[in-house]
């Protein structure tokens, strides 16, 4: 079993992935060959990428695929943006991909990609040439039936339109189901920019139940304010609970009494940062964190509860938003502490869920309503919410523990049943 390292040498992402593997296979009996398969990743794929920038000069980008598992279906994960996009890091989410696709039941494996990139320094113009670069040099292994790439940190629909285009213009025809989270008139589903966040609403409502807390008026803070931690703010606060704080990379802010959640979206429309927010305090990141709230919703990026902070955590329930929020480490703190924590790779699914929607659309080319999307994530969500916690329950683990004992299982299953060629 993968080590928790001391304070010194914090684990890498997929040590930490490795790690939560680790632990609920020990309470599965498979064969340790089967779990080296299913554990590491099926391939990784690094590609260069000269970019001639706006100002003429030409400068090399290193870009990640990684497909974790192809077992249950296509690979599917999103493509990140970020200074500290590693191969570890997309390792990572490739393996959580896979989890999170079993968790749920859709017929998918695991992928992710990632270009190490300042995307905040980069021209439209250039980001379009990055993206229509890395999508040449992986064009072999994504697909349809291969891996659907799809938005991720700092990538948005634009971007997968760009995909989108420059996968057909190889192919010699339009292939839409190829990316997903893409603009609506191309092949975008309805509730697709909503999905994660929605997901996030409809665990931590079940959990909220589980708990005995009531949602309408459940004290929530938010911790960044992108696509997944805003729409969770909206749609959170539609449903009546009160959103304390939020943050994002440049500040923190709060107000007791609730923030006013519509009007922060608009703020950050036309400012691009949610501090400065008229009606709020400001706070700092740590204060964010540590606020007394009844649920806490990580929605930035990996390993922002740690070790060192865990302790100061004053929420009841954590809604794990983001990919990998919280270290091994700070996981053991906060099950010590009795906080229940709703597991990234079942709170984070909507996005998942409602991208497959869009794959079978785009494959069927026919389009559903806005209201059949909606209702067809709520049934798969609370099914996959109430199969964690049976699980939980049944083997007296963690929710995360138990989360990954039904996804191994998944994924075991089909693996056993499609055997080994060689
Ligand atoms: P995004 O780029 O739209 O937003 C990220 C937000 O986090 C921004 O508001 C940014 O300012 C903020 N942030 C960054 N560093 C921060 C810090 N140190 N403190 C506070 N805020 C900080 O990205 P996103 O798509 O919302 O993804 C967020 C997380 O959710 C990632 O872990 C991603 O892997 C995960 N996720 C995303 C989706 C999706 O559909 N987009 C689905 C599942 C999981």
């Amino acid at each position: 079993m993968a080590k928790l390292s001391s304070n010194d040498i914090p684990l890498s992402a997929f040590e930490q992935a490795m790690h939560q593997f680790d632990e609920a296979a020990a309470k599965l009996n498979v064969d340790p060959g089967i779990l080296e398969f299913l554990k590491q990743p099926r391939r990784c794929l690094i590609v260069k990428l000269p970019i001639r920038r706006d100002n003429g000069k030409l400068e090399m980008f290193t870009g990640y695929r990684v497909q974790h598992s192809i077992s249950r279906g296509p690979a599917k994960g999103g493509v990140r943006f970020h200074p500290q996009v590693t191969l570890d890091e997309v390792m990572a989410l490739a393996a959580w991909m896979t989890w999170k696709c079993a968790i749920v039941g859709i017929p998918f494996g695991g992928g992710k990609g990632g270009i190490c990139c300042d995307p905040t320094t980069m021209s439209t113009h250039e980001l379009e040439h990055l993206t229509r670069r890395y999508t040449a040099e992986i064009l072999e292994f994504i697909g349809p039936e291969k891996d659907v790439p799809a938005p991720d940190v700092n990538t948005n629909p634009q971007i997968m339109a760009w995909m989108m285009d420059t996968f057909s213009m190889h192919a010699r025809q339009t292939v839409t189901a190829v990316v997903t989270g893409k603009p609506l008139p191309i092949g975008g589903s309805e509730g697709r920019m909503e999905a994660t966040g929605r997901g996030i609403l409809i665990t931590a409502r079940e959990a909220a139940r589980h708990k005995g807390i009531s949602f309408q008026g459940a004290r929530v803070a938010i911790q960044g304010f992108g696509n997944v931690g805003s729409m969770a703010a909206k749609l959170m606060h539609q449903e009546g609970c009160k959103i304390i704080a939020v943050s994002d990379i440049h500040g923190a802010l709060n107000n007791p009494d609730g923030l006013d959640i519509p009007r922060l979206i608009e703020h950050v429309k036309r400012t691009k940062k949610v501090i400065n927010f008229p009606g709020s305090k400001a706070i700092t990141h740590d204060e964010l964190l540590s606020i007394e709230c009844d649920i806490l919703v990580p929605a930035a990026l990996e390993s922002v509860i740690r070790g060192d902070n865990a302790d100061s955590i004053r929420a009841r329930i954590i809604a794990e938003g983001a990919n990998g929020p919280i270290t091994p480490e700070a996981d053991k703190i906060l099950n010590e502490k009795g906080i229940f924590i709703i597991p990234d790779i079942l709170c984070n699914a909507g996005g998942v869920t409602v991208s497959y929607f869009e794959w079978v659309q785009d494959r069927m080319g026919y389009f559903w309503e806005e209201k059949e999307v909606n209702q067809r994530l709520e049934v798969i969500m609370v099914k996959a919410f109430n199969n964690v916690l049976q699980m939980a329950q049944e083997h007296k683990a963690s929710m995360r523990i138990a989360a990954f004992m039904l996804a191994i299982k998944r994924v075991l299953e089909v693996t056993v049943m499609r055997g080994f060629y060689s």
